[in-house]
């Protein structure tokens, strides 16, 4: 953990983390926020061993693909031995007795995770069509993964993988999505699913530099969660073409010279934006591989006080504008050989939000949108996703009052609020080759925020 990491932890969780403020946090009861581990491009993967349980053919493979990432693997859990990740391969279920054995097991390791550590389940989804028994084990999955997430403590999260057809627990989207919720990457994603589709090949992946040979594009970039999902982006290889409107000229040429990339000023409501982004993109790169559609904003108004400016305003900019570069990319023959792109929803799009029946239409409208447009893409290997931010620490959020700001950013998991990388980590990760096969996800990084989860 670098000193830059402890720099833009908030107070109270510095403060709680050591010394007189633990013991004094303990002894009142209050939240104890651990410092998370976060991503760097040269550590390791994950410190400790890796506990693989689970006796199926899938377990196997994936134990034996783990080995082959320098990973200690155990296929037995060694009592007391410390361990910085729990795997539970679930992927015959046929019953939810079948749960009892392989859970209880786990529980009985929890102890002896490292802070940070990680559990991870593999399992197929509930689809229609199942005996009832079937997709009641598979259902049952969930409940676990949200349950086991909310006892861990210190910086450890729960998430979990689904299975689409034809993908077994070692296949390459699988094993993508086992990297992430892995990795540091993932430090503010808790509770969560992420369903791995058609199978490609990691063999040529660079975990170093997954998006090297990249051109992206990143709207709303110039400040906030765009200008960290612009410097992550860079810093896996990509070449970024930062969008902000000319009012914010000036930071976005800052972010832009900083990452070596390029600024576009551009309000992304214009009605030919996706076409002005494709032609630099090809004029200047001669490609455009990645879009992440980040900029929005809030009109907040009880809806009884809602005027029409507000209304409108956060529908155009937050999913008409998206709506509409989307289709001039793809009408556009040049954007078409596996083409990624990430949206920015939020929870309210999830949970509902008082005060924001606007911005909640809007992000919930992203959702139906990359649900709707993903299987466009999938037949040239493309992918949509989306990641729904909770409560996350930038200039837009430091304006809320403190005691509101403070409750928001206690409510979840983690008892924190994440930082703009933690959104941005999520967001190169869809960018990036290994998660081909990753299609039409809403991945929420919210530390499992209590609402609506
Ligand atoms: P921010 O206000 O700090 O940054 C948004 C950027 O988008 C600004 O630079 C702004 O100039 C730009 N922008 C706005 N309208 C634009 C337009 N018409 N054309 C081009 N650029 C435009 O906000 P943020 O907190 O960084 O949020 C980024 C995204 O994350 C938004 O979509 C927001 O809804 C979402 N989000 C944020 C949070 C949070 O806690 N901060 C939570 C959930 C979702």
């Amino acid at each position: 953990m670098g000193a830059s990491a402890h720099a833009s932890t908030d107070k109270y969780t510095q403060f709680v983390s050591r010394g007189l403020g633990k013991d004094l946090a303990k002894k009142l009861g209050l939240p104890q926020p651990a410092i998370l581990r976060r991503y760097e491009p040269t550590a390791a993967l994950l410190t400790g061993p890796v506990l693989v349980e689970g006796s199926s053919h899938g377990a196997e493979e994936l134990a034996a693909k783990l080995l082959g990432w320098g990973l200690d693997v155990r296929r037995h859990a060694t009592p007391k031995e410390k361990l910085g990740a729990i795997i539970i391969v679930l992927d015959e279920l046929a019953h939810p007795d079948e749960l009892s054995a392989p859970v209880r097991s786990v529980g009985a390791s929890l102890r002896d995770l490292l802070p940070s550590g990680r559990i991870v389940t593999i399992s197929r989804p509930a689809v229609d069509g199942l005996e009832p028994a079937v997709a009641a084990a598979r259902h049952g999955v969930d409940g676990i993964v949200r349950s086991v997430a909310k006892e861990l403590r210190a910086g450890a999260t729960a998430n979990g993988i689904l299975l689409g057809g034809g993908v077994e627990p070692a296949s390459a989207s699988a094993m993508a999505a086992l990297r992430f919720f892995l990795s540091g990457r993932s430090a503010f994603v808790d509770g969560q699913f992420l369903t791995a589709g058609t199978p490609g090949t990691l063999d040529a992946v660079d975990w170093e530099r997954p998006l090297a040979g990249t051109v992206a594009v990143v709207t709303g970039a110039a400040r906030g969660i765009g200008a960290a999902i612009a410097r992550t982006l860079a810093r896996d290889g990509a070449q970024v073409v930062a969008v902000d409107v000319p009012a914010a000229g000036d930071h976005l040429a800052a972010v832009a010279n900083e990452i070596h990339g390029t600024a576009l000023q551009l309000d992304i409501t214009a009605v030919d934006a996706g076409q002005r982004i494709l032609d630099l993109g090809f004029s200047r790169y001669g490609r455009l591989d990645i879009v992440v559609h980040n900029a929005g904003i809030t009109r907040d108004k009880l809806l009884a006080n809602m005027d029409a400016a507000r209304w409108d305003s956060v529908i155009a900019v937050n999913i008409a504008s998206q709506l509409r570069m989307n289709a001039a990319f793809l009408a556009d023959g040049r954007f078409a050989k596996g083409p990624r792109i990430v949206s920015v929803a939020s929870t309210s799009g999830i949970a509902g939000n008082r005060g924001q029946s606007n911005y909640a239409a809007s992000k919930a409208g992203v959702i139906g949108m990359v649900h709707a447009t993903a299987p466009l893409l999938a037949p040239s290997g493309g992918a949509i996703n989306a990641v729904a931010p909770g409560f996350i620490e930038t200039e837009m959020t430091a304006k809320i009052p403190f005691a509101t700001r403070e409750v928001a950013r206690r409510l979840n998991s983690l008892s924190q609020g994440g930082r703009p990388e933690d959104v941005a980590e999520a967001i190169a990760f869809f960018a990036s080759e290994a998660a081909a096969g990753i299609n039409g996800n809403v991945l929420r990084v919210c530390g499992q925020n209590l609402v609506g989860q």
